[in-house]
């Protein structure tokens, strides 16, 4: 018998509720819903999910709260729904230790890759070292992390150590938004000043040396005020 990937969901809209049930039913994902935090909570604590999906605004507390909780003790992945454009509030959840965010309204293909995404970054977690060192390849760009060579369409690429461990970073997590300040604690250590200035700097020239039309970016994805997202291998 195969164990279906489980996954709560917790929810206070109704609509938004089904939508999603019914799109990772049909998936061939176990769901269980809770309509607010009090209830989540106890599923979370009972089911051991593979995946929690968690909207910020619930009745009886914070989805904050919520993530913050659940991080003393699991590290399952949690992918934010929310209908707030803050950038402040997601640049939060994401540091507080939410794996991405889902912005409402969003459709099915939207949410299974985000899911697929979280999914295979926590099941990786057991062969980091292994799967860091396989060679990331999307759209003629290819990184070996290993011989620390970027190419793109085979040819290669100069670029200078940082920008090579802002590029092999954003590359280990691809498809996953990574906020500038874990990007900078990251790349220059955690005593570095947390302005975001050089890091722009620095995008800009990969950028440059990367992309055929730095304006419209096929490898590194702004999310505005809030980080980089780097494209899915493939
Ligand atoms: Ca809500």
């Amino acid at each position: 018998m195969n164990t279906k990937t489980y996954i709560v969901l917790i929810e206070d809209e109704k609509s938004i509720c089904n939508f999603i049930s019914t799109t990772l039913t049909s998936q061939g994902y176990k769901i269980s819903t809770a309509p607010n935090a009090k209830t989540g909570i106890s599923l979370i604590t009972s089911g051991c999910p593979d995946l929690i999906l968690l909207d910020l605004g619930l009745p009886d507390m914070d989805g904050i709260d919520i993530i913050r909780e659940v991080r003393t003790w699991a590290s399952i992945p949690i992918i934010v729904i929310s209908a707030r454009t803050q950038e402040q509030e997601k640049v939060l959840a994401l540091d507080t230790g939410a794996d991405d965010y889902i912005t409402k309204p969003f459709g099915p293909s939207e949410l299974m890759a985000r899911i697929r995404t979280a999914l295979r970054h926590s099941y990786s977690l057991h062969t980091d070292s292994l799967l860091t060192q396989r060679p990331y390849r999307a759209k003629g760009l290819e990184i070996d992390f290993e011989k620390r060579l970027v190419t793109l369409d085979k040819v290669p690429v100069h670029l200078t150590q940082i920008e090579f461990k802002i590029v092999s970073l954003l590359a280990q997590n691809s498809g996953k938004v990574i906020t500038y300040d874990s990007i900078i604690s990251n790349v220059w250590g955690p005593y570095a000043d947390d302005n975001n200035r050089i890091l722009r700097v620095n995008m800009a020239n990969i950028r440059r040396k990367l992309e055929k039309n730095p304006a419209e970016p096929h490898y590194i994805f702004t999310e505005i005020g809030i980080g980089y997202r780097m494209a899915e291998e493939g």
